[in-house]
C-alpha cells in the first residue's frame, strides 16, 4: 500500500497534501497497489470530503486528544502504526513544515529510506527512483532505495493536482494509544488571512534593494493584488525589515510558486536555492548584470521605485 499524510488544519486540507494524494494515485496504478490518504489530528473528519476527490482507494481518519494539538512524536507515532498495520511499502509526505518535522521520525520508527524534498518521483523495477535538487539546486541527483520501505516528502507546487474522485473506504483509527513525549498547549496564528509563503501560487519577494523596511509595503500591496505571499532575502530579514518567516533560500523557505517576482535581489546562489524551481521568474533589478537575470524568464532592469508603483496602478486597473 501506498500510504499518504494528507496535512489538514482544522478541517482544511492543504494544497501540498493533494498534490501528494495526486502523485500517490498516479504511482499507484504504476505500481499496481492501492493508495490510501491518512488524515490526522483535530478537524481530521472534516477533510475527508476533499481528500476523496484526488481518488484514495482509502482514508484513514484519527482523531483524539493525544492528536488535537500537533506534536511532532504524537503524529509520528500516529502514522507509524497505521504504516505499519497496513503494511505500508511507500509513505508520501508533502514537504511542509509538519511534513518536514514528522517524516523523519516516522523513517526511523518503521525503519524506511527517506529522501526529503524532492521534484519529480518515478518507479523503475519494482522500487521508487526520486529526484532531488542538490547543491542548491545547482544539480539533481537521481535517487533509488535499498530499504523495504520507501519513504519521499514532495516539494509544493511541484506535482500537478489531478482530481480523480473515488468513493473510498473511510476508516477511523482509534487514536487512545498515542502518547505523545511533550505536547503543545495552545497554538496562536500571526497572520491570520494572508497567504502562506509554503503554499502560494505568486510569491513577491523583496531585498536589500528595498532599502528599508518602509517600503516593504510596496511589494505588499503588489501581493495583496495577485492573491499572493510576500517572500524576502536574507539580508533584509537580517536588517529587521521583514520577519524570519518569510525568508527564501537555503537557510528560509523552499518555495516553488507558478510565479515568483523578484524585487532587488541580487541573485545569490542561497537565495536561489530557495526559489529556483519556480516556473516563471520575474525580475526586477537596476544592475544589468545582476545574476538573478540568468535565471528569469522575464528580467527588468531599471529602479523599482518607480517599476513597482507603476505595476501597482495597472494591477488596480484590473482588479
Ligand atoms: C550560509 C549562508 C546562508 C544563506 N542563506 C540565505 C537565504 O536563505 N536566503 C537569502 O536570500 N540569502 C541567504 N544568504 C545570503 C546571500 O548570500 C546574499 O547575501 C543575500 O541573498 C543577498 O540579499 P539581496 O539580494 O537582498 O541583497 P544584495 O545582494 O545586496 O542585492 C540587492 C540588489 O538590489 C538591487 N537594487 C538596489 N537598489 C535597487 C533599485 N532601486 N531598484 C532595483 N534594484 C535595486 C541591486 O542591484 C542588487 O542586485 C546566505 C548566505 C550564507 C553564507
Amino acid at each position: 500500500m501506498i500510504l499518504v499524510f494528507a496535512e489538514q488544519r482544522d478541517g482544511v486540507l492543504k494544497k501540498a497534501s493533494k498534490e501528494a494524494v495526486s502523485e500517490g494515485k498516479r504511482l499507484s496504478s504504476k505500481l499496481s497497489v492501492p493508495v490510501a490518504a491518512l488524515l490526522m489530528g483535530k478537524g481530521a473528519d472534516q477533510a475527508v470530503d476533499e481528500v476523496k476527490k484526488f481518488g484514495p482507494d482509502k482514508v484513514f481518519v484519527m482523531e483524539g486528544a493525544s492528536l488535537d494539538q500537533y506534536s511532532a512524536d504524537g503524529f509520528a507515532e500516529a502514522t507509524a502504526n497505521v504504516a505499519k498495520e497496513q503494511g505500508a511499502t511507500v509513505i508520501l509526505f508533502p514537504a511542509t513544515t509538519m511534513g518536514v518535522d514528522v517524516s523523519p521520525r516516522v523513517a526511523a520508527r518503521v525503519e524506511a529510506g527517506l529522501v526529503s524534498d524532492i521534484t519529480g518521483l518515478d518507479v523503475a523495477d519494482g522500487k521508487l527512483v526520486a529526484i532531488k535538487p542538490v547543491y542548491s539546486g545547482k544539480a539533481l541527483a537521481t535517487v533509488k532505495f535499498k530499504s523495504d520501505i520507501q519513504m519521499v516528502t514532495l516539494r509544493s507546487n511541484v506535482f500537478p493536482l489531478e482530481e480523480n474522485s473515488s468513493a473510498p473506504e473511510v476508516t477511523k483509527v482509534d487514536a487512545a494509544g498515542i502518547s505523545p513525549k511533550g505536547m503543545v498547549v495552545s497554538t496562536e496564528l500571526k497572520e491570520g488571512g494572508k497567504v502562506e509563503l509554503g503554499e502560494a501560487a505568486i510569491i513577491v519577494s523583496g531585498g536589500r534593494g528595498l532599502k528599508g523596511p518602509e517600503n516593504f509595503p510596496l511589494i505588499e500591496e503588489v501581493a495583496r493584488l495577485l492573491g499572493g505571499a510576500v517572500g524576502a532575502s536574507r539580508a533584509a530579514v537580517d536588517a529587521g525589515w521583514i520577519e524570519h518567516s518569510h525568508q527564501v533560500g537555503q537557510t528560509g523557505k523552499v518555495v516553488s510558486p507558478v510565479v515568483y517576482i523578484a524585487c532587488g535581489i541580487s541573485g545569490a546562489i542561497q537565495h536561489i536555492a530557495g526559489m529556483g524551481s519556480s516556473k516563471f521568474i520575474i525580475a526586477i533589478n537596476k544592475d544589468e548584470d545582476a545574476p538573478i537575470f540568468n535565471i528569469a524568464s522575464l528580467g527588468i532592469v531599471g529602479d523599482l521605485f518607480k517599476i513597482i508603483p507603476a505595476l501597482t496602478e495597472e494591477l488596480k486597473k484590473l482588479a
